[in-house]
């Protein structure tokens, strides 16, 4: 059986054949910009998705992208990296073309779903998975079906109150865990202690390496909020396993020891002694064509 997985993410679409056991081939990538309108953005997904209809027998489409989104009725409202994309009928526009049923979800549902199909999830009853991009994200999978949300909207836990009264965050609101660990929190907390801007958080995390004391301070302050925002899901949610995946996650080197030490510190004993911290596999492709296997097992 084969499927296609589409992943729209900062500055491209990508594309690829997944087989059921989770071997992907096949690989494309668009890139797409800022100045995209949705008729534009249209034609880069028509694009880069013909050469697979003609030269695949598919048994789905999955598909993935950041919100916010409305799943029920296949809608991306509005995005940060296609500012001019206004709600966008993805799922009928995809629909109509392949004549075939398009899976549709947010990013970060797609990553704890690929991780509970195919990564580092695999086999666990209850999983969380935080996203750790451009914000913080996070999807709950439990018992092998993912919890939606509103149209959606699912598990919003980088936009949960961590220090009351702290940094302005991008949502408007104080102390919201994304303020303090997520590409743009670090970059900011950088910028306010140290005066100066980075470009990346690659560069952020290049200067925690060459022992820039701001930089470390900022780092270990957000792993302490990312342990405050796992100690509350994993004893709200009981869950079994907690994987972290995301641009952020590549840099686990520096900060995974110390997060995984501090939330051990702060869980019930009775939930740590079981409960698993990993770095995920961060396979986005998968991630959107497990949206197809979890429809097909849970309806
Ligand atoms: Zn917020």
């Amino acid at each position: 059986m084969k499927f296609l997985g589409l992943d729209i993410g900062a500055g491209s679409i990508k594309a690829g054949i997944v087989d059921e056991f989770g071997f992907v081939e096949d690989e494309s990538i668009k890139i797409t910009h800022s100045r995209m309108e949705n008729s534009d953005f249209q034609e880069a997904l028509k694009t880069i998705i013909t050469p697979y209809l003609s030269k695949y027998e598919l048994s789905g489409i999955g598909l993935g992208s950041p919100g916010p989104i409305d799943i029920a009725n296949g809608i991306i409202f509005s995005s940060a990296n296609l500012p001019k994309v206004d709600k966008f009928q993805i799922k009928r526009i995809l629909n109509d073309f392949t004549k075939m049923e398009i899976e549709f979800n947010n990013d970060a549902n797609c990553a704890s779903l690929g991780e509970y199909y195919f990564g580092e999830g695999k086999g666990s009853s209850n999983l969380f998975v935080f996203t750790l991009g451009t914000g913080l994200g996070g999807g709950w999978v439990w018992n092998g079906k993912l919890f939606n949300g509103f149209e959606g909207n699912g598990m919003e836990v980088g936009h949960t109150t961590i220090i009351r009264g702290g940094a302005l965050c991008g949502c408007g609101n104080l102390g919201c865990a994304e303020s303090y660990f997520s590409s743009k929190g670090l970059l900011a907390r950088y910028k306010d202690a140290s005066l100066s801007s980075l470009p990346t958080v690659k560069d952020f995390f290049e200067q925690v390496r060459i022992g820039d004391e701001n930089a470390k301070e900022i780092l270990n302050f957000g792993v302490e909020v990312l342990a405050e925002a796992t100690r509350n899901i994993v004893n709200l949610l009981n869950v079994d396993t907690v994987v972290y995946v995301g641009g952020l996650s590549q840099s686990w080197d520096l900060f995974g020891d110390n997060l995984e030490k501090s939330i051990r510190a702060k869980v019930f004993p009775v939930l740590r002694d079981r409960l698993q911290i990993k770095k995920g596999k961060n396979q986005a492709i998968l991630g959107a064509v497990s949206l197809i296997l979890e429809k097909r097992n849970h309806g």
